[in-house]
């Protein structure tokens, strides 16, 4: 399969700029620049505008598509058509031609005459002058899949003299990326066919994939020319474009929001220590049951796309787990794990080589171990407060009953808790811990050997930033008492910085996250050789995208 080129798009305003721009991107290591020439040429009579366009072709340090867009696509260009087409004819026939022109089908198909002169000026089977530019036939779509996108495509396909096919719309879900997989697959010459906004992402990420000709990134997040475009960086860097072929495996995280998850950064960059051959995407499901079951079991299904293993966070993690209960017990190869059974929330969907599926929450996990840890001498008996009653709260309960601690949960909103405690009481029957409900305005009246705040007090962007769940000047505990905060923006959080002036232990957010991190990636790569490596690479990267985010 042929290579999938990088194209650096570059909206021209002052030639010599985008001729700056165009060295960036070969030096980042596009493979070739589109020329956006809506601004400089202004159509019928603009010699100076043409003469322009001519120079910046000539003096191109990448191979270039030029593209004059009309307004009627997105683009900024208000002309008649056949000024366009004589700007075609000029480049087609200059001394350095670019290497494609890009022009919309809608305009190619309105007119046999002025398709006759487009024809004339690029290189197609029947060609009979010395031209070398390929057409790149376009159609674009800024507000839906078109509704008539396969009768589209057969129109486009009935051109011989397009030498690559285009087609680009705003996806509506992450399902519409299948879609444009299967276009790619069936083409019938390069083909280009992407998804615009959040949901695709996929689609230009994995263009390698699936064979697409070209995928477009920009040089700054202000330099794209169309929404959902990743910059070079973020396609180079935090998705490993290069490495990625048609075996690549595809992971990614599922929620709703994911667009700042630092998940994809961390997951990349262990892929890459870890040498699996792998690519992991932010993908965004619609907060609901319907919406997260259907999409699920369709990148499942869609056996190309070798979609396997995801984390899966707010407001999905009791759905992860309700699809693997149903689809079980429609006889299909899912497991649960213990924990995750038992706090009726899952975070880890792992695909295994046998085509099994295992559900897991990593959050209990790393809980549990952090503080095995900090207390060697085991959880049994021991005194623990669990603050909050959502997602992260239920994990950590469960694995502490598991391990044997008495637990007491104190939440804002007590029925909450109580339906905690009672579900847990029922689905952990067996464990060896206890599990109590204590008032939230009590809470600092607990004796605790470990204090765990499982609620967004202190995150920074939520409602409570800066605050802190405990008072420590109210607080009855131990000196060797152990806080861990679940919160990792920031990573200190007030909670951690008073506790670790009254000289406590401190367990932070970024190490919980880290942890349960490393669960998932050993459960998606197999490798566990490579602990040390992760722990150190993953703090270093959460680090950093924290950093960068403040
Ligand atoms: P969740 O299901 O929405 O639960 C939020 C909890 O916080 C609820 O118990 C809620 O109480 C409580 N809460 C929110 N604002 C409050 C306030 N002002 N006063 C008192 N209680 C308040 O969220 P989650 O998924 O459990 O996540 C909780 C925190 O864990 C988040 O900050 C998240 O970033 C963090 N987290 C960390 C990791 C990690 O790896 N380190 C992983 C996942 C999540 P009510 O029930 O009364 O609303």
């Amino acid at each position: 399969m042929a290579k999938t080129l990088l194209c650096c798009p570059i909206m021209v305003d002052e030639p010599a700029l985008a001729l700056r721009d165009a060295a960036q991107a070969r030096a980042s290591g596009a493979d070739l620049v589109e020329y956006r020439i809506d601004r400089l040429f202004n159509g019928e009579g603009d010699d100076e505008g043409q003469e322009a366009v001519l120079r910046l072709v000539a003096d191109s340090p990448l191979p270039c598509i030029v593209t004059c867009r009309s307004s009627d696509e997105g683009g900024e260009y208000d002309g008649d058509d056949s000024a366009r087409v004589s700007l075609i004819e000029a480049l087609g026939t200059a001394e350095h031609p670019p290497k494609y022109i890009d022009f919309e089908a809608a305009a190619y198909e309105r007119s046999a005459n002025l398709r006759q002169k487009v024809n004339l000026a690029i290189e197609h089977e029947h060609q009979v002058r010395d031209v070398s530019t390929g057409l790149i036939l376009s159609a674009h779509d800024f507000h839906s899949r078109p509704a008539n996108l396969f009768a589209l495509l057969a129109s486009m396909r009935s051109h011989d003299a397009a030498k690559v096919i285009k087609l680009a719309f705003r996806a509506r879900s992450i399902r519409d990326n299948l879609e444009i997989f299967d276009i790619l697959r069936e083409r019938d010459r390069p083909t280009i066919v992407l998804g615009m906004g959040e949901h695709g992402l996929m689609s230009r990420v994995l263009a390698p994939k699936f064979g697409g000709f070209l995928t477009f990134a920009s040089l700054s997040e202000q330099g794209g020319t169309a929404p959902g475009q990743p910059t070079i960086a973020e396609l180079r860097g935090r998705y490993r474009f290069d490495a990625i072929t048609e075996s690549t495996k595809v992971y990614g995280v599922i929620g709703d929001p994911v667009a700042h998850s630092i998940s994809p950064d961390v997951h990349n960059a262990g892929f890459e220590l870890v040498g699996h051959d792998a690519v992991y995407l932010p993908l965004r499901i619609d907060a609901g049951w319907e919406p997260f079951k259907a999409t699920l079991l369709s990148l499942r299904a869609y056996e190309a796309l070798d979609f396997r293993g995801a984390s899966v966070t707010i407001p999905h993690k009791e759905n992860l787990l309700r699809v693997a209960i149903e689809q079980a017990a429609a006889g299909e190869k899912w497991e649960i794990s213990p924990v995750a059974f038992g706090a009726g929330a899952a975070n880890t969907l792992a695909v295994r080589d046998d085509g099994t599926r295992f559900v897991d929450n990593t959050d209990a996990l790393a809980l549990k171990s952090l503080l095995r840890e900090a207390l060697p001498d085991g959880l049994e008996g021991v005194p623990i407060v669990v603050l909050g009653a959502g997602g992260v709260a239920r994990g950590a309960c469960a694995a502490l009953l598991e391990e044997g601690a008495r637990v007491t949960v104190c939440n804002r909103t007590t029925e909450r808790a109580e339906r905690l405690r009672d579900e847990l009481r029922e689905k952990l029957a067996d464990a060896p811990g206890s599990i109590e409900v204590g008032a939230w305005d009590n809470r600092h009246a607990l004796g605790a050997q470990a204090w765990i705040n499982g609620t967004s007090i202190g995150m920074s962007g939520g409602g409570a930033e800066g605050e802190s769940p405990l008072d420590f000047d109210r607080i009855q505990t131990t000196e060797d008492a152990v806080v861990l905060d679940t919160v990792y923006a920031p990573r200190r959080t007030p909670l951690l910085a008073r506790a670790e002036e009254m000289g406590l232990r401190t367990i932070d957010g970024v190490s919980v996250f880290v942890r349960q991190a490393i669960a998932q990636s050993v459960l998606w790569t197999g490798d566990s050789e490579s602990l040390s490596g992760l722990h150190a690479l993953f703090t270093r990267v959460s680090e950093e995208v924290l950093a960068s985010e403040t």
